[in-house]
């Protein structure tokens, strides 16, 4: 048996008045997603583990059947993953951010707009500039910086210590920049920590960190781009922001937990979710059009998953535009993409799959709410079915958060999904 989970973010909601009392999975026309549910088993599960914010990284890493306590590393080694930097074991990889900064305050978290190539040419200059050993400037051999997209880049600090605290720069617009400034965590005994592996103690990482922000808002104002940006009185990308550090996530791959599974593809426009299939093991394919929005090639994924699936036992197929239309609280468009995924994505992959001698086993499910009337993630149990040819069907006649508290499945918790569907041979 294959298997393809098929994951709509953030595509649960709440009950919905303007719906006459609906959740938009209860109004929306998805006759596949409904087809499946009557014909397969559903369930309920729990896909945000105590004491962890409802990102889409963590409960993406719980879907696969990972244990958030043992591998969870924030967001720099999954972007590292995704740009296709391969860490060593003693990098620690933090989320860059060039933002905006204007009277001692945040203005932005992404640097008026910056674009990949202007970036490119500002990271070069940074590394230029900081990346190596100058005037004595303690620590300096030990930074990298890598460009990503947009404003989004990636700061390595070999020997780096994660026990400090940052403050997310999106978290705090409009706040004076300099109390943001990154300290050492002290709830954790970092000297200890420090010794046993040979890295820097937390408080000279946040230092380190610390100095690398005051030198970039030195530099960056003087580069042309930023020249030429002031003459306009456009805002400039004029500070680094690093946040969201962590290590080499200790992750077994998906192969070598799951003997059903010799290889598999990881489908998604999302960059933390290719660096969660990337240590999962799984082959990270590019579509071409993939936007993360409502306007995203879902007969691309659709035709990149079948493919995938023709050759590897296991694809996990990651639809972003769902939580966008959320977090925009646009509850027309959050409709419409529900009614995308089930009519342009599973539905070619079900009808194709359907006719093949091998069975493949179709799970569809979202990672956490994102309520069109709240607009921010909310970590409840979310609704799940599995389907494939001859499973003994249960109650269940359609797809949504209220159908499914009858599944079969009952209410699942984290790994228990995984490992589930890993039972169905
Ligand atoms: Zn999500």
């Amino acid at each position: 048996m294959k298997h393809i989970i098929i994951l709509g973010d953030g595509m649960a909601d709440l009950p919905v008045e303007r719906l006459g009392g609906k959740t938009l999975l209860q109004y929306a026309h998805k006759p596949i997603m409904d087809q499946l549910a009557r014909e397969g088993r559903c369930g309920r599960l729990v896909t945000v583990p105590e004491g962890f914010p409802p990102g889409s990284e963590v409960a993406n890493t719980a879907i696969l059947g990972y244990d958030l306590n043992k591998v969870y590393e924030g967001r720099g080694p999954l972007e590292a993953a995704s740009i296709g930097y391969e860490m060593a074991d003693d990098d620690l990889a933090i989320r860059c951010n060039i933002i905006t900064l204007e009277d001692g305050k945040i203005i932005t978290h992404n640097g008026g707009n910056l674009e990949t190539d202007d970036a490119r040419i500002l990271i070069d200059y940074l590394n230029e500039e900081l990346a190596k050993p100058i005037n004595e400037q303690e620590g300096c051999e030990r930074v990298k910086f890598i460009t990503g997209i947009q404003y989004r880049h990636l700061l390595v600090i070999k020997g780096g210590n994660k026990h400090i605290v940052c403050a997310p720069p999106h978290d705090h617009p409009n706040e004076e920049w300099r109390p943001l400034l990154v300290k050492a965590d002290e709830s954790v005994c970092y000297d200890s920590v420090a010794t046993s592996t040979n890295r820097l103690s937390a408080q000279a990482t946040a230092d380190l960190l610390n100095t690398l922000i005051l030198r970039s808002q030195e530099l960056l104002p003087k580069h042309p781009y930023n020249q030429a940006k002031a003459a306009k009185g456009e805002r400039q990308a004029n500070s680094i922001w690093p946040w969201s550090g962590g290590y080499r996530p200790s992750m077994l791959t998906l192969q070598q937990q799951y003997s059903e599974i010799k290889n598999g593809t990881v489908i998604s426009a999302v960059d933390l979710i290719r660096g969660i299939g990337h240590y999962a093991g799984l082959k990270i394919v590019e579509v071409e059009g993939a936007t993360g929005l409502a306007d995203t090639n879902y007969e691309g994924k659709a035709q990149a998953a079948i493919n995938a699936l023709k050759t590897d036992d296991f694809v996990f197929v990651h639809v972003e535009a769902s939580d966008e239309a959320g977090h925009d609280g646009d509850l027309e468009l959050k409709l419409k993409t529900i009614e995308y995924l089930d009519q342009r994505l599973i539905a070619p992959i079900y009808k194709e799959v359907e006719t093949w001698s091998e069975p493949v086993c179709i799970a569809v499910l979202p990672d956490h709410l994102t309520p069109v009337e709240q607009r921010i993630h909310v970590g409840q149990p979310v609704p799940f079915l599995i389907w494939h040819r001859g499973i003994q069907a249960d109650q269940v006649q359609q797809y949504d958060e209220v159908s499914c508290v009858n599944g079969s499945y009952g209410l699942l918790k984290l790994q228990e999904f995984m490992q589930e569907l890993m039972k169905i041979k």
